[in-house]
């Protein structure tokens, strides 16, 4: 099963089925918009409500492919029909610091040639780590400002998904550091004429939904790595 989230990034509730209850407090349901922790995006929050009886849902994780939702009380039993809602804010301000994540990796990268590493999205900071010997950091401010340039230009964020050989082809994609994961098929996240990356997040549908991004702090991590940590702006 896949999640919801891969075809519609924006949905908010949802109406599923109890499939499995392990523990007590660990559900699958046949479909799910909670997002589970992984690929650098933590995991929703939200409820599951079963006849007015909310079972808050404090985790959601990646089992064997299945997606599990960790409830804050038990009593919910396979069968059960549910209302399913995520804890929005939470998850848009992830979307905004994921998508910007790909705008701050395309810039680096472009600027520098350096590989990215990895990243972390989190509730206040978000990271982008990079592989790079010779590194001016005063340069650091200017690619925050390419990125808020792109922000504003309010370019789209398109996802797709290509048979893995046909995906393995677009040269951009795998000049990541960042293993392409080994499934048949591939999503494929684009942000129109800035970056083309193999992603399994959510993200926003244009640039312009995010209000800009400052940087907090870089760090050495080493004689190559380098992370560069940042905020998305909140408000309007
Ligand atoms: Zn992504």
């Amino acid at each position: 099963m896949s999640g919801l989230y891969i075809n519609d990034s924006y949905l908010k509730s949802f109406e599923a089925r109890v499939e499995e209850v392990t523990g007590d407090k660990f559900v699958i349901l046949d479909k799910t918009a909670f997002y589970p922790n992984s690929g650098g995006q933590p995991h929703d929050t939200g409820l599951l409500v079963r006849d007015g009886e909310e079972y808050p849902v404090v985790y959601a994780g990646l089992f064997d492919s299945k997606i599990s939702h960790e409830l804050g009380r038990s009593g919910l039993e396979t069968g059960d029909n549910v209302a399913g809602s995520i804890d929005w804010d939470r998850r848009y301000r992830f979307m905004c610091s994921h998508t910007a994540c790909h705008l701050l990796s395309a810039v680096i990268f472009r600027e520098t040639g350096a590989m990215i590493t990895g990243n972390q999205i989190g509730e206040e900071k978000s990271r982008v780590d990079f592989s790079l010997e010779e590194f001016d950091r005063s340069r650091l401010a200017e690619y925050i400002d390419q990125v808020n340039g792109i922000i504003k230009e309010d370019r789209t964020v398109k996802t797709s998904v290509l048979p893995r050989d046909e995906a393995m082809k677009i040269p951009d994609l795998v000049r990541l550091a960042k293993e392409v994961p080994d499934r048949e098929e591939i999503r494929i996240v684009e942000v129109e004429g800035i970056d083309l990356q193999a992603c399994g997040g959510t993200h926003v549908k244009r640039t312009g939904e995010i209000k800009g991004i400052i940087m907090l702090k870089a760090e050495n991590k080493g004689k190559f790595n380098r992370r560069v940590y940042f905020e998305v702006l909140e408000g309007d």
